[in-house]
């Protein structure tokens, strides 16, 4: 059983903070604002995971009121999202990621981030997509004001969970 889901998340830049996008630190005058870490390429993915498996959304699993999840290092919210997923007996397929930024150019690290972010996914770095957009100038991103992200995930139940049809 092969299912997808989509995720979406958007957050606006603030001076003062990191700017993290899938696990990785890209050299920026300005972060994302948010509780956690404000990685928007790993909340976009745990939202496409838990939607292939129909189990909510991080704001549901990992709530912005949760002090265990100040300032927290993203990659460890994705990493108990795909343990959710495994738990309802799926594993991942593959993922792909459409980030939307005006600045800085992130396309360079892209590579890093799927390096990054294969291994927590359980998966092969060819079955990890980063890609990156600018939105030529236009709405909240075009002006600069922060960062989307789109993310889909293709997750299908074990063959192992799967009991036999009874005769
Ligand atoms: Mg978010």
């Amino acid at each position: 059983m092969i299912r997808t889901g989509i995720g979406f998340d958007i957050h606006r830049f603030v001076t003062g903070r990191k700017l993290i996008l899938g696990g990785v630190e890209i050299p920026s005058l300005e972060g994302l604002d948010g509780h956690s870490d404000a990685d928007v390429v790993c909340h976009a993915l745990a939202d496409a995971l838990l939607g292939a498996v129909a189990d909510g959304d991080i704001g549901q699993h990992f709530p912005n009121t949760d002090p265990r999840w100040k300032n927290a290092d993203s990659v460890e919210l994705l990493r108990a999202v795909v343990a959710r997923v495994k738990a309802k007996g799926f594993h991942i397929v593959n993922v792909d990621a459409a980030i939307q930024a005006e600045r800085p150019k992130v396309m360079p690290y892209a590579q890093r981030m799927r390096e990054r972010l294969a291994p927590v996914m359980g998966v092969t770095l060819d079955d990890v997509s980063v890609k990156a957009t600018t939105m030529e100038g236009l709405g909240a991103i075009g002006r600069g004001e922060g960062i989307a992200v789109m993310a889909v995930a293709t997750v299908e139940k074990d063959e192992s969970r799967i009991l036999p049809d009874l005769p």
